[in-house]
């Protein structure tokens, strides 16, 4: 109902940043296996799948995906388009249907804080992590904590610069 929103990637990266400093100081009551956390998980996924479609993936990297979950991707591909976008910027999989990643990448040039994080490497989907709270998971470094003997994409080098993301932007 409110997936309208998606096209307005600077307002939600505001609505984020207060969210995260809004929400913060609860953190201790944010808890994996709290009497909270149903409560959170249900507050989370309401508000998350009517904008975002969210499908509770427990990790989220909306703000560095142009606020566009990378999960409604048929693919759930987590890091850019596969080879068949369609020349008119359409999923391969589901024609009437616009590439996700062509949105992200549309939004994130929108996005003057965070739009560039879009050139980050990010891990694999945990699914270990599905249908847990992606800000309790934030809050206890859960999300970033991957599993035994995979390799953290923070230490794999990739070159990018700030001001040439938005630059090369069309
Ligand atoms: S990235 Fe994961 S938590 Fe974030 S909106 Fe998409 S499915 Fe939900």
């Amino acid at each position: 109902m409110f997936r309208w929103l998606q096209n307005y990637p600077h307002f939600l990266e505001i609505v984020y940043d207060l969210l995260e400093v809004s929400l913060h100081p609860l953190k201790r009551w944010f808890k994996p296996g709290s009497h909270s956390e149903p409560f959170i998980i249900a507050i989370e996924k309401l508000g998350k799948e009517t904008v975002f479609g969210c499908q509770m993936c427990g990790q989220c990297i909306l703000h560095s995906t142009g606020m566009t979950c990378p999960m409604n991707c048929p693919k759930q591909l987590r890091n850019g388009p596969c080879g068949g976008v369609r020349e008119n910027g359409h999923c391969e999989v589901k024609p009437e249907m616009k590439c996700v990643w062509v949105e992200a990448y549309q939004r994130s040039l929108k996005m003057p804080k965070y739009g560039y994080q879009f050139a980050s490497l990010q891990p694999p989907v945990n699914n270990q992590l599905k249908g847990t709270s992606s800000w309790i998971n934030m809050f206890h470094g859960i999300d970033t904590d991957l599993p035994p003997g995979w390799t953290n994409t923070k230490d794999i080098p990739v070159k990018w610069v700030k001001e040439d993301f938005y630059a090369n932007g069309d």
